[in-house]
């Protein structure tokens, strides 16, 4: 098999050989079709998750089961599309219970702490893989995963937006975008904040009501636009601690703020300024299995666009490029492929 290996932070992956894959018990080994380019993966390789080197980065990935370990429960077949989700969970701990296994107490990130998918294959356990259809396509299903599903958790689970609310979404990137997109579909009002004039036509083009211009100032900027009593909900995309404090300012009364986009610096905060306005701050981590599930079927049914996430793909040698492209802000994702379809 081939990797794209992290060795040493902030220095660029190396292509290596390895030795191929073989899954354990209750595992399954994928042959990767796709795998996007992500805000994390450079997280990753500047030493934001503390992960144990070396590491195979790539955690939005879609395969085919290639090999069955034993004692599996589930009736997975080799030959199998999947979309891989990329949190190991232990099923049994009161996060688990509750569904949200994207928190498990026990949890092991693909392309963190175990080896990711910038790799010809990857072992994952059996309940991290997700059957997906023949039609579908390989680098849609990766980027979903988590460019979409994401944002969807989000809005869906951590702000539970309600149709007609006005939600502010900072940062029009591979995440804030389809924020925009997934907001407006549940039939909200849409602000977008952006400092780039493509990407302020982007998030016009995937349903933005209002957009404005982001920066200093940002803050006024989205209250003018925005009815009485400001936004109810606000999701902050960027990696960026001004970008943090900015969000909590544009936040209406009784406001939802979902942070989103993470970054190494801290940002510092008055009380009064969340309770005047009794106004809740909430992180976002990821999404679940069953989020993964339902902007794969929102996809089908055409209501989401993904042609903003699959346009740049490249191969596994240009990892690194694909890393460099994402730092500049040249591109919102590239997808990691290997070859056409499944
Ligand atoms: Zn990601
Ligand atoms: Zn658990």
């Amino acid at each position: 098999m081939k990797a794209a290996v992290l060795t040493r932070y902030e220095a660029p992956l190396e292509l290596i050989e390895r030795a191929d894959l073989s899954p354990g018990p209750g595992e399954v080994k994928v042959g990767v079709r796709a795998c996007g380019v992500c805000g994390s993966d450079v997280f990753l390789q500047n030493g934001g998750f503390n992960s144990t080197l070396p590491i195979v980065p790539g955690h939005e990935a879609a395969g085919v089961i290639e090999a069955l370990g034993e004692d599996l429960t589930q009736p997975l077949a080799t030959g199998q599309p999947v979309a891989l989700y990329y949190i190991d969970h232990c099923g049994a701990c009161r996060m688990c219970e509750a569904g949200r296994v994207n928190m498990c107490f026990g949890v092991r990130r693909m392309g963190v702490e175990f080896n990711g998918a910038f790799a010809t294959e990857v072992v994952v356990p059996e309940k991290n893989v997700i059957p997906v259809l023949a039609s579908d396509d390989p680098a849609e299903v990766a980027v979903l995963t988590d460019a979409v599903a994401t944002p969807y958790h989000g809005l869906v689970r951590i702000a539970k937006v309600q149709p007609g609310e006005t939600v502010v979404v900072f940062g029009v990137g591979g995440i804030g975008s389809n924020a925009v997109q997934l907001a407006k579909l549940l039939g909200c009002h849409v602000v977008a904040v952006s400092r780039s004039d493509a990407k302020l036509a982007l998030a016009e083009e995937l349903g933005a009501d209002v957009v404005v211009r982001g920066g200093e100032g940002a803050p006024e900027r989205v209250k003018a636009v925005c009815r009485r009593g400001g936004p109810e909900v606000v999701v902050q995309t960027v990696g960026s601690a001004v970008v943090d404090s900015q969000a909590i300012e544009a936040a209406g009364i009784g406001a939802r703020v979902v942070l989103i986009g993470t970054c190494m610096e801290s940002f510092s905060l008055r009380a009064s300024t969340l309770v005047w306005k009794e106004a809740g701050v909430f992180g976002s981590r990821g999404y679940t299995p069953g989020d993964i599930s339902e902007v794969l079927d929102l996809r089908r049914s055409g209501k989401v666009e993904t042609g903003h996430l699959v346009r740049h793909r490249r191969p596994l040698s240009e990892a690194n490029d694909a890393l460099d492209d994402l730092r500049a802000g040249r591109v919102l994702r590239s997808v990691i492929t290997f070859g056409e379809g499944w």
